[in-house]
């Protein structure tokens, strides 16, 4: 996602940033290569007219043509405008003056919030379901699953099925259940308000457990018809959710924003969550929905996988367009998989040089649970351009899992012990070639040998030592 647009907005800035002054004349020819760009990402036509002149605007308002770093302050204000076209800032409650985080508004007190999800078949909705019941669950919330998509009958199967792996799966102090009436789907097109009765039950299912959170699975359509938009009026009146939230896939651009507006049309959405955002999408929908429908995006898929869902955060969608990283993100990621008192206890164990295999294998298990290689390192400012053609491979720490897992425990304890024929035992067990064995030890070695020396310094020279 973005990556093309990124190349072109890094290019138009760039040459204007290597001037000592820029005229107005460089500003517009630089506004016109932003301009292609978004189009040529499915922007719409009128959000990136009006994109391009707000930055021209500004620019010369500004008086940025006589600033000492005219290049830096066309950043600043080009930064800026992304942020308002995805979105604006994070919303600030006006009497606490604290930022309104998407999970503030996903629990009301008293419980249970009702969300309603809606989107055309296809959408991701119903696993966009699963991934929020796991995103509440890993927040110490009990949340109730209800199957109100009668349309397509698998429809209710697949969120008992998912209901069910997020409780195996997604670690949390929270819990998920499931709620269907598998035998109305039988009658459903045959009498008008049968989802409706679902929705009404399964809020009442909810009241009586005191769960948190109840999410509505409603019925998708293959086109935004009369008789979907109707369904989704009648459960709108009579259960009243908290907040409705519309599913969009990022792949059908310019089509998932007309979607959107359609159904915001009707139905006074709330907030939109933007499903398939890994794949290689120009972003048009991304940069477009907001200024269109005039509601935000709220979480984003990234995945087809459970914990795939991000919150969405404009100034950090930003940044990864500019080329300037997502380092917050990133670290949210870290911590998501690694306590405080984890990491402390592991810099305390390298620090006496106690690191062992078992520990350097639960870091990597960690790793791949925060994503892909790539998209990991696609957070670092400018590596995501440099990883643009580069094929990273997640297989090498597939390889490296299964080296170390053919270790004995002794062996893991003790790297020494491993002499020729224990490598290749190890290599025959792991399916990989004995000089991976031998890379993989010497590698470890220098690791922890490192990590000693560094102990035993103080912070300055640490910091000297990492840049040697
Ligand atoms: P529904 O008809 O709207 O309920 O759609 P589903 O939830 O059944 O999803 C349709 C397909 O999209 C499934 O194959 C999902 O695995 C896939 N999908 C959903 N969200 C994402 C996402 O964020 N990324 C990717 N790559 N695939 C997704």
């Amino acid at each position: 996602m973005f990556n093309n647009l990124s190349d072109k907005f890094e290019g138009a800035l760039r040459k204007l940033s290597g001037k000592g002054k820029i005229s107005e004349s460089n500003v517009r020819e630089a506004m016109e290569e932003v301009r292609e760009a978004l189009l040529e990402a499915d922007v719409h036509y009128e959000v990136a007219e009006s994109f391009c002149g707000n930055v021209l605007n500004k620019a010369v308002g500004a008086e940025v043509l006589d600033a000492v770093e005219p290049g830096q302050q066309m950043i600043k204000i080009v930064n800026d405008e992304l942020i308002e076209l995805l979105g604006g800032e994070r919303s600030v409650d006006p009497e606490t003056g604290q930022i309104i985080a998407p999970e503030h508004i996903m629990y009301v007190e008293p419980g249970p919030t009702v969300l309603m999800m809606s989107g055309l078949q296809g959408s991701g909705k119903t696993t966009t379901c699963g991934k929020l019941a796991g995103y509440l669950k890993k927040k110490g919330k009990s949340v109730m699953l209800c199957a109100a998509d009668l349309q397509r009958p698998a429809a209710v199967t697949q969120l008992q099925v998912l209901t069910e792996q997020v409780e195996a799966e997604v670690e949390g102090t929270g819990s998920v259940q499931f709620y269907g009436e598998p035998d109305k789907v039988a009658a459903y097109g045959e009498a008008v308000g049968v989802a409706v009765d679902v929705c009404r039950n399964a809020l009442k299912a909810a009241k009586r457990e005191k769960v948190d959170v109840l999410i509505l699975d409603t019925a998708g359509r293959l086109h935004i018809d009369e008789d979907l938009m109707g369904e989704l009026r009648r459960v709108n009146a009579a259960v009243m959710p908290h907040q409705i939230f519309l599913v969009i896939d990022a792949m059908t651009g310019q089509d998932a924003v007309n979607s959107a507006k359609a159904f915001n049309d009707q139905l006074e959405l709330d907030g939109v969550i933007l499903t398939k955002f890994d794949s290689d999408t120009r972003g048009g929908a991304a940069l477009s929905v907001k200024s269109v429908t005039g509601k935000p995006i709220r979480f984003i898929g990234v995945g087809e996988k459970l914990d795939n869902l991000e919150e969405f955060h404009a100034d950090r969608i930003a940044s990864r367009i500019l080329g300037m990283g997502d380092i917050v993100s990133l670290v949210e990621k870290a911590q998501e998989q690694v306590s405080e008192e984890e990491a402390m206890a592991l810099q305390e164990k390298m620090a006496k040089g106690q690191l062992t295999m078992e520990d350097f294998l639960k870091q990597l298990k960690q790793l791949r649970r925060m994503g892909s290689m790539k998209s990991l390192l696609g957070m670092l400012p400018g590596v995501g351009k440099a990883l643009k053609d580069i094929d990273l491979d997640d297989k090498q720490i597939d390889r490296t899992e299964a080296i170390i897992n053919s270790m004995t425990k002794a062996e893991r304890k003790d790297v020494k012990l491993l002499d020729n024929s224990r490598r290749r035992r190890i290599s025959r067990g792991s399916g990989t070639d004995q000089k991976d064995v031998s890379q993989l030890v010497k590698g470890f070695d220098m690791i922890s040998g490192m990590s000693k020396q560094m102990a035993g310094m103080g912070a300055m020279n640490r910091l000297s030592a990492m840049k040697n």
